[in-house]
């Protein structure tokens, strides 16, 4: 007989473990398997900071889930002791009508979310290390920050261990397939049956989800730490904010502030324009002219920011065809089958929020969250059009 469990989760990154944590918190037998060890850095999940922040210029419709997030992110410090946000202010620059600065207004006029409107002047004023040009502006969010990913992570892992949930490290799925009322799990080692089964596959839905009816592409994206001009005093919380910063030309760079230390730097990265990769074949060696190119365009807003190079990593975006996350029980298993992908490189600050959604779904079929904005049979025509993406083109 193989071992059965209420629910098997596949991924124990960042949603995965999430839910592992608020599946086992309610009493549910959990089985979670993942790829590689606890808390590798071989994912989505890595790099020491992500940003968080409310006034979201994505869309309104993540506001209260954000709003829900904040709330878990206390919860996890306070079951763990582990640091996971710092809410230390952000800013969102650009010219008043670009998608950062609008886009964050709407959802903070609509959600009457406490913030300020800065102009260049008061940009430079309040925050010395950066540089606007004259006609742009930032939304100034004092609950804007960062949070750890490792760390939230290994929070989850955590208390979900302490639950009761078995993790198996090292462990893939190989395959699945419907069993009785619920499904049997393949990997190497064994066979497993359980009632739910929850999909958290991170870079690898391309592979793992082919018939979810949304396709994937996978991006490959750097980060990377300079050590600033006159070092990191400047750049610490309070001083330096986290941003996200959009030019004339719609590019969007994010940044922190130096949060490890003097001579740890502080850490900046483009957010989207990465080459399109698999979690097999990225190139995980920074070239110097991409370190070139970053160094130039920090040049311009944040001026002694790129001073000594310190280090970069490389990390995935799965990217859906509007950038909006995918979850929903399975179009194709909708008893049994719950998947959380397609995070499109904006997904952590929902961690915790995810988890609780995901232990819904599985548990109760539903849940009182506003997901509908994730539902893979959204009547977006990006979704449908097959263009420009994937290997795992929409199969209904
Ligand atoms: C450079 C970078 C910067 C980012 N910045 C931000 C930010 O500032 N703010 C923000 O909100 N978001 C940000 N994101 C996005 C965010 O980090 C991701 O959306 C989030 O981490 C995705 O979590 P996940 O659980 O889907 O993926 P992962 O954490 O990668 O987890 C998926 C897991 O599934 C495992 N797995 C895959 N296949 C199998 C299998 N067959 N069997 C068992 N296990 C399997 C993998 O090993 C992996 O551990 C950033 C992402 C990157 C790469």
């Amino acid at each position: 007989m193989s071992p059965s469990y209420d629910v098997i989760v596949i991924g124990l990154g960042g949603m995965g473990s999430a839910a592992a944590h608020h599946l086992s918190a309610r009493g549910a037998r959990v089985l979670g398997l993942e790829k590689f060890g606890p808390v590798h850095n071989r994912g989505s999940s890595h790099g020491g900071s992500r940003v968080t922040r409310q006034s979201y210029f994505e869309d309104p419709a993540y506001v209260p889930l954000l709003l829900r997030a904040y709330e878990l992110y206390e919860d996890l410090e306070r079951a763990t002791g582990r640091e996971i946000a710092v809410l230390c202010g952000g800013v969102m620059v650009g010219r008043p009508d670009s998608r950062t600065v609008a886009g964050s207004l709407r959802s903070a006029l609509q959600w009457d979310l406490p913030h300020e409107m800065l102009d260049a002047g008061e940009i430079r004023r309040r925050f010395p290390t950066l540089n606007p040009d004259d006609d742009e502006v930032a939304l100034y969010e004092k609950k804007a920050g960062l949070l750890r990913p490792e760390n939230t992570v290994a929070a989850h892992l955590q208390l979900a261990t302490r639950q009761g949930a078995e993790l198996h490290f090292e462990e893939a799925m190989l395959r699945w397939e419907p069993y009785r009322d619920g499904v049997r799990v393949h990997t190497a080692e064994n066979t497993y049956t359980a009632g739910q089964l929850v999909i958290c596959p991170g870079a690898w839905a391309p592979q793992l989800l082919t018939d979810v009816g949304v396709p994937f592409t996978v991006e490959r994206q750097i980060m990377y730490w300079f050590q600033p001009k006159g070092g990191t005093a400047r750049f610490v919380p309070g001083h330096h904010p986290i941003y996200v910063w959009e030019d004339a030309a719609g590019v969007q760079v994010y940044g922190f502030p130096a949060i490890d230390g003097p001579g740890r730097g502080a850490k900046v990265a483009f957010f989207r324009k990465g080459r399109v990769t698999s979690p097999e074949t990225i190139d995980r060696t920074v070239h110097p002219h991409e370190i070139r190119a970053m160094a130039d365009h920090m040049s311009r807003c944040i001026p002694d920011l790129p001073g000594t190079f310190l280090k970069a990593a490389t990390c995935m975006y799965t990217n859906t065809p509007d950038e909006h996350f995918v979850i929903a029980r399975h179009p194709a298993h909708p008893e049994s089958v719950t998947v959380a992908c397609g995070f499109s490189g904006h997904g952590f600050k929902f961690v915790p929020v995810v988890g609780e959604i995901l232990a819904d779904l599985a548990l109760t079929g539903t849940t009182a969250h506003p997901i509908g904005l994730f539902d893979p049979a959204r009547p977006d025509p990006r979704l449908r059009s097959g263009d420009g993406t994937s290997t795992a083109a929409a199969s209904a």
